[in-house]
């Protein structure tokens, strides 16, 4: 058995019951052999031994009392999983399936993805299985300000540095900064990022993820000579990513004819009217079939868009993992898809990625190069906070689009370099991510 299948049989036998941090080990362990044979150092120092095990793991409780004066109690999460290349840095998810398998997987996603970015950050991840929805707003906060009392101990702007991710946006972002400076008596600002621009956040980190994959589809498209005008194209959820990377899609001349949420999703074939979507889902917690109240064109279905027969051009994955399995994969191809690139982490099981890759022709995206553009900017966000200075949103635009281009181009040159397909994102990801992390890790023997 090969250096990589031993790793992976490893992760198997002793990680059993983390399901989702064991499919993203094996999808990135997978795509490396060529990159191990090439550099048996990797396989001398046992470095995927050492990568695939986080420094550290943090549980904590986390009691607030609710509106009805009943102590709720829940699990809080910090995976401090890799700082070879800078502190730990990755969202905070606040969500009822959120467990420790959840968080393994996006922190260890998050090392190499951050390694692609070419800034000094480390990966992690942390969250809790708290379920904002249904909660008034005073529970959200006392809930933030138990969440940090814990946590604080944990963090700082050269240890670990979180941010938000599903369930917890700016407003969630500033009840947990403001209770670290209660805590600390310390205004450092960097310690955190996705603050309000007017007390420490950088322009345009809520636009990052969503306007970075967009970048990135451009310069995909751009290897065929092609662009998103009048392209099709068909975005699951309507959070964060999702919406602006709507809104960037629009502004290059596509129509996002799809949006959804957790229950169901609405197809506008004129274009969905993406301030009526931010109006019922961002300023009044609705539900995504609200749209239908207002659209009476437009159809609703529940469940998953991926089931639909709805013809695309590109798709785009904005809103959680396991969106996507074998049988979706085949029905959005069926359906004329040329591309697909990944908002959300992880949201295709390893057999529609496998079966993706196999396509000739066919453009597909990982999350980790695709939606990079959050880090980048959380990243240009705690540059910000050490120099004191702030970069206009200009600034901020060019120099995301230059980082996600040349994420796009290390992609392709780690191919050429492997002599793999030249769009086989896939390994260009992996692979220059994880050299960059092993060389730092044996270089700092860690
Ligand atoms: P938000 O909380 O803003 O939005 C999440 C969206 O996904 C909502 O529309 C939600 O629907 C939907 N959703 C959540 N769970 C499910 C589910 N089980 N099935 C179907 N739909 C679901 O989160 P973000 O937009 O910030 O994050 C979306 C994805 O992007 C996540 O995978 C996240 O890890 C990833 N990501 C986010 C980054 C960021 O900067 N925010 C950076 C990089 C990646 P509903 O409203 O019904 O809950």
């Amino acid at each position: 058995m090969g250096y990589i299948d031993r790793v992976i049989k490893y992760i198997e036998d002793n990680y059993k019951n983390e399901k989702e941090f064991v499919q993203s080990a094996k999808e990135i362990l997978k795509s490396l052999n060529k990159v191990v044979e090439i550099n048996p150092i990797y396989e001398k120092e046992r470095i995927l031994e050492r990568i695939i095990i986080p420094d550290r793991v943090v549980m904590f409780k986390v009691m607030y009392e609710d509106d009805n004066g009943v102590n709720q109690v829940h699990n809080g999460y910090r995976v401090q999983f890799n700082n070879a290349l800078g502190p730990y840095k990755g969202g905070i998810r606040f969500h009822p399936s959120v467990n420790l398998s959840i968080l393994k997987f996006l922190g260890f996603e998050q090392i190499f993805k951050n390694a692609l970015t070419g800034l000094p950050l480390g990966g992690g991840k942390g969250g809790s299985d708290f379920d904002p929805k249904g909660k008034s707003e005073i529970e959200i906060k006392r809930f933030c300000i138990s969440f940090m009392n814990e946590l604080y101990h944990y963090i700082g702007s050269d240890k670990d540095v979180p941010a938000g991710d599903i369930g917890v946006g700016q407003k969630e972002i500033g009840y947990l900064y403001g209770q670290y400076k209660k805590l600390t008596n310390q205004s450092l600002s960097g310690v955190i990022t996705g603050k309000g621009v007017g007390y420490g956040g950088s322009l345009l980190r809520k636009e990052a993820t969503g306007y970075g994959l967009i970048y990135f589809v451009e310069r995909m498209l751009s290897q065929n000579n092609d662009t998103l005008k009048n392209k099709r194209v068909m975005i699951s959820g309507s959070g964060n990513v999702a919406l602006h990377a709507a809104k960037k899609a629009v502004e290059l001349g596509a129509k996002v004819i799809t949006i959804s949420d957790s229950k169901g999703y609405i197809y506008d074939k004129k274009g969905v009217d993406l301030s009526l979507v931010s109006e019922i889902k961002e300023k009044r917690k609705g539900r995504i079939k609200e749209y239908l109240d207002y659209k009476k064109d437009a159809v609703y279905g529940e469940g998953s868009v991926y089931d639909a027969n709805i013809n695309v051009d590109i798709v785009l994955p904005c809103a959680t993992q396991n969106e996507i399995d074998l049988d979706r994969v085949k029905n959005i191809i069926n359906n004329g898809c040329i591309l697909l690139a990944e908002g959300a982490n992880m949201p295709l099981n390893n057999e529609a990625i496998n079966y993706l890759l196999e396509l000739d022709g066919f453009l597909y995206a990982p999350g980790k190069a695709a939606n990079a553009g959050g880090v980048s900017v959380s990243g240009l966000e705690m540059v910000q906070n050490s120099q004191r200075y702030y970069f206009s949103s200009e600034q901020v635009d060019k120099m995301l689009k230059e980082i996600m281009y040349q994420i796009h181009d290390e992609c392709i040159n780690t191919c050429l370099m492997y002599g793999e397909k030249p769009t086989n994102y896939v390994f260009g990801a992996n692979a220059r991510g994880f050299v960059r992390v092993a060389d730092a890790m044996i270089a700092q023997n860690l």
